[in-house]
């Protein structure tokens, strides 16, 4: 397994791998890996020649209130991981190296952008889009990986591909959960034992969003605020959005006819966290 910091030389051996007609499969993680990761890992691994990971921890994509100094950075760990699932690369860029002192470019995906985490967390997507179509300049993939556990950002990458027509096939795999139903994420580290068992209620009130629906519920508002009754029950939970949306455009949906998503951003106690789940009524 090779580490490469230069995305110079990436770009270099990428072209190499490209001549002999073999296949890249590109994971731009942040690091600080969990089975989340290495699900997709694992498919890329099954799905290409060469696996590249790339560990970046984006500064544009954090706000200055963000947790970008204490997100967690276990590059050793990291590395173990990836040589076991049979990484070729990882491709581990510093700031400098992404964003040289007169760095002035940017995408932004609109309208997408505007909606559920977008409306909270002003510029992350152009953050995400920006560093993530350098990465797919830089590895020139076939493939590339990203999880349902992040719903919006897959969209918008999706739609950012297909409006700038870059040359890469954009693969979405499953949100993977802890035993009792937490989505996995690096930010999970950040809860004390308290906050580790509350966290559940956001998948529970996915989950009881989706049999309201299964039973014939077509209410948004009504699923809504059941939601919101279920995850106020534990009292370090704040929530910061709930809502159900359409699958492609994430506008509002008030009335369930087809596949929807339900997403939501919840504190718990300093943790921001997200989860969603799509539905078919
Ligand atoms: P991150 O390191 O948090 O930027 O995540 C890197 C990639 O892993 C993104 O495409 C995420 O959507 C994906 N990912 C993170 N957590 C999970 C999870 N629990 N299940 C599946 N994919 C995940």
């Amino acid at each position: 397994m090779k580490i490469i910091h230069k995305p110079r030389i990436m770009s270099g051996l990428s072209c190499k791998i490209k001549m002999q007609h073999k296949t890249i499969g590109l994971v731009p993680t942040m690091g600080a890996l969990h089975e989340g990761h290495l699900s997709l890992i694992r498919r890329a691994r099954k799905d290409n020649d060469y696996v590249v990971v790339s560990i970046f921890v984006n500064p544009t994509q954090f706000s200055p209130k963000e947790d970008l100094k204490k997100y967690p950075r276990p590059l050793k760990q990291d590395m173990r991981l990836c040589k076991k699932e049979g990484v070729d690369i990882i491709f581990y860029p510093s700031v400098e190296m992404m964003y040289p002192k007169d760095y002035k470019t940017y995408i932004k995906v609109s309208k997408l952008d505007e909606v559920l985490c977008g409306k909270f967390r002003p510029g992350h997507f152009q953050g995400v889009t920006t560093v993530v179509a350098k990465l797919f300049n830089i590895v020139s993939a076939d493939n590339a990986y990203f999880g349902q556990k992040d719903a919006q950002q897959a969209i918008i990458i999706q739609k950012m591909v297909i409006d700038l027509n870059i040359p890469v096939r954009i693969k979405i795999t499953p949100t993977v959960r802890e035993k009792d139903g937490l989505a996995m994420s690096s930010r999970n580290a950040y809860l004390n034992q308290k906050e580790r068992k509350e966290a559940v209620v956001l998948y529970q009130a996915l989950k009881l969003a989706g049999r309201l629906i299964k039973q014939g519920n077509k209410n948004s508002a009504d699923i809504i605020k059941r939601m919101q009754y279920l995850i106020l029950t534990k009292k370090s939970a704040k929530i910061q959005y709930l809502a159900i949306v359409d699958t492609q455009d994430l506008r509002l949906v008030s009335r369930i006819k087809e596949k929807i998503l339900i997403a939501l951003a919840v504190s718990i106690g300093k943790t921001r966290l997200i989860d969603n789940i799509t539905v078919v009524p």
